[in-house]
């Protein structure tokens, strides 16, 4: 048994234990979509979430979720354009179910009534973002992940059981089997045994200084689920969004590439562009960090969109009010930087949960599925959400079947003291060592 790999001291004979046949930990887009699909297969799963459900980055998400819906469009050419994205490090059978089966979740989504927009012969509106080489991106103004993740929510909140403010703590395994969590609300600690265990609890570009992520978003679990033997895969791979908003000492809220996608552009202090606005966000983002590194400042020029007849106000409700907070939302030119947004290493898995550990299994930003390659195309994070959160109910439907709940206790006191003495130890050999140092310099003297 590997007791020495948990970080807190416990003894699941003394904590208060409950007993479900799922839980998902996160409620973002992914363990929202999950539980949907689990409870049509008659699975009531329990959700953990660190604050309340809707705070989270799928709640931020703006420009929308891409799927090859339109006319003009198709699957191949939505595996192709993710493929260039992702810079031939993609695992493409991945990236090709994440196509297919993309298009029927996003009609789930439309059969759900989330309100995409549409035009005036009430035909779906689709909009441009980098790196895709037609208009494929479904949205709901410039709130597409709130809308999404409402209509979802509205759907699962009275059906499955909810445990808000709460935080996962550890992942209990007995030898390389999965036996449970360890939860605390800060106060006081909760053992949940279950079958399996979902974990959809997003990434940790949050970390970084400059960042566009929710608060309570930041990578830990993906730290138990190492813990507990799953490995990791592509962690180096964060994607920086190319225009969070500029203005020293704040936060870099984020612009959506769908604003250039309607027309923006990018330009210098001089008014002079520099780049092609919707190449791949990485490149973009390079292009922009030159400039600043040159000593120029660089904005994003609403002009022509503007001059297109879009009512900015309108078309981007969220955006003018995060400008407004700055005080800016009058100035057609807005001082942007890049900002770490996406993180796409994370636990190794497949589109449909899979983990290396039985009964585990990871879902949305923080998983890593290979679907993004080296850098995301943008819109595509909301839809392997919705694609993997399907897949997933179905394996731990499969995975409930056969498995069975450990009721194993684990203790994590001893090993804890034990570590602690030695930590003592190894501290009085190395104040013993300083002072034999100290005396045999003074000797030389
Ligand atoms: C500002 C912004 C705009 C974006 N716009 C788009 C877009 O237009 N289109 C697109 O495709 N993608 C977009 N993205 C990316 C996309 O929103 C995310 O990749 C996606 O929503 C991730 O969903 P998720 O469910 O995996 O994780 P999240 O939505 O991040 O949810 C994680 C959940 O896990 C919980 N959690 C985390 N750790 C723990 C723990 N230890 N214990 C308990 N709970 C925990 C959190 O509380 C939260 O509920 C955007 C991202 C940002 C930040």
């Amino acid at each position: 048994m590997q007791l020495h790999r948990y970080l807190t001291c416990f003894n699941t004979k003394d904590i208060p234990t409950e007993v479900v046949d799922t839980v998902i930990v996160g409620s973002g887009l992914a363990g929202l979509s999950t539980a949907y699909y689990l409870l049509k297969l008659g699975i009531k799963p329990l959700i953990i979430t660190k604050k309340k459900p809707g705070v989270s980055n799928s709640f931020l998400a703006q420009g929308g979720i891409a799927a090859a819906v339109g006319c003009q469009d198709s699957t191949d050419l939505h595996y192709q354009d993710t493929i260039n994205a992702g810079k031939g490090l993609c695992i493409e059978r991945n990236v090709r179910i994440l196509v297919e089966e993309g298009l029927e979740r996003v009609i789930d989504l439309i059969n759900l009534g989330v309100n995409f927009d549409k035009d005036e012969k009430n035909f779906l509106k689709l909009t441009r973002e980098g790196a895709h080489s037609i208009n494929r991106v479904l949205h709901s103004k410039d709130r597409t992940g709130y809308e999404i993740g409402k209509k979802l929510l509205e759907q699962i909140k009275d059906s499955v059981f909810l445990a808000d403010n709460y935080y996962l703590e550890e992942i209990l395994t007995d030898e390389d089997s999965y036996i449970g969590i360890l939860l605390s609300d800060g106060k006081e600690q909760k053992v949940v045994r279950s079958k399996s265990l979902v974990l959809a609890t997003g990434g940790y570009s949050g970390v970084y200084l400059r960042n566009t992520s929710a608060y309570n978003v930041s990578g830990d679990s993906i730290a138990s689920a190492y813990r507990a033997g799953c490995s990791l895969m592509d962690l180096e791979f964060i994607q920086f969004h190319p225009t969070a908003v500029y203005i020293e000492g704040k936060p870099g809220w984020l612009i959506s590439e769908a604003v250039r996608g309607e027309g923006a552009v990018l330009v210098d202090e001089n008014g002079e562009r520099f780049v092609d606005e919707l190449k791949p966000r990485d490149e973009v983002a390079r292009a922009i960090l030159k400039k600043y590194q040159e000593g120029h400042k660089v904005f994003l020029d609403i002009t022509p969109l503007i001059e297109k007849g879009i009512d900015f106000k309108e078309r981007f409700p969220n955006i003018y009010n995060i400008l407004k907070e700055f005080g800016i939302e009058n100035q057609t030119k807005i001082p942007v930087s890049p900002s770490a947004h996406y993180t796409i290493g994370g636990i190794k898995a497949n589109l449909d949960g899979r983990t290396d550990i039985k009964g585990i299994f990871a879902v949305g930003e923080t998983a890593c599925t290979g679907v993004h390659g080296a850098n995301r195309l943008a819109s595509n994070s909301l839809l392997e959400c919705i694609v993997s959160g399907y897949k997933t109910a179905y394996n731990v439907y499969i995975n409930n079947i056969c498995s069975k709940i450990n009721y194993t206790d684990i203790s994590n006191d001893n090993d804890a003291k034990k570590h602690m003495e030695k930590v003592e130890r190894e501290e009085r050999k190395r104040s013993q060592e300083k002072t034999a140092c100290t005396r045999s310099k003074r000797d030389e003297v």
